[in-house]
């Protein structure tokens, strides 16, 4: 699965439609200080479903639509989305161009569609699960991540390792199972109780 494009719209410094193509080999974003590189991670990271305003370094989400220049207005609306190149078929199911799409209105109202399909966030979490690309994986390395890894918690560093060898979506539903065992058993007992009094 290869990323082919991600476009931004309304999101932190970038008020107007921006589309940043990437093709084959390595792609570097350069720029001055404070020019908006960083705002483009933050974009990925936030299309991919992050949740936390502090980790796209705002105090609320509401921080990442362009909050107006001295030349420009707010905007009441971010929206960014993603495109993908799925022709090995990463991403089951889902045609050869998949393109995930977050928006978010200043009232809080907020949007996901996979390929103009309107999805919850948890479906956009579960498909990703597992490819490397999750909003908390490895393959986006912030700055200070590398540091951080290493001395994280062993617990935390175990996440990384697990997300790489793919087996956080079967350690989920494993979860999932166990819950589910405990209620069949909890019903199991009451119908035992039942029995008993019956008898
Ligand atoms: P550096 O090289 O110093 O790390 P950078 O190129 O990564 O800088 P960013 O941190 O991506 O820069 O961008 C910071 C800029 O984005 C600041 O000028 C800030 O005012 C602007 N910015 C952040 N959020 C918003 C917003 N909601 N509306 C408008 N501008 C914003």
């Amino acid at each position: 699965m290869k990323l082919k494009a991600l476009t931004l719209n309304g999101f932190k410094s970038f008020a107007d439609k921006t589309k940043i193509e990437f093709t084959d080999g390595l792609t570097g974003i350069v720029g001055p200080n404070g020019s908006g590189k960083s705002n483009i991670i933050d974009a990925l990271r936030w299309v991919l479903g992050e949740q936390s305003a502090k980790s796209l370094r705002g105090d609320k989400m509401a921080d990442i639509i362009f909050g107006g220049s001295e030349s420009r207005a707010s905007l009441n609306r971010a929206e960014v989305s993603i495109e993908f190149d799925n022709t090995d078929q990463t991403l089951k199911r889902l045609p050869e161009s998949v393109v995930i799409c977050r928006r978010l209105y200043r009232s809080g109202e907020s949007e996901f569609l996979i390929n103009n399909k309107n999805v919850r966030l948890r479906d956009i979490s579960e498909l990703f699960m597992d490819t490397g690309v999750s909003r908390n994986s490895f393959s986006i390395i912030s700055q200070g991540k590398v540091e951080s890894v290493f001395n994280s918690k062993p617990e935390d560093r175990r996440y990384l390792i697990e997300e790489a060898a793919g087996i956080s979506k079967y350690k989920k539903e494993k979860l999932k199972a166990r819950s589910e065992l405990m209620e069949t058993t909890d019903h199991l007992d009451r119908v035992a109780d039942v029995i008993i009094e019956l008898d």
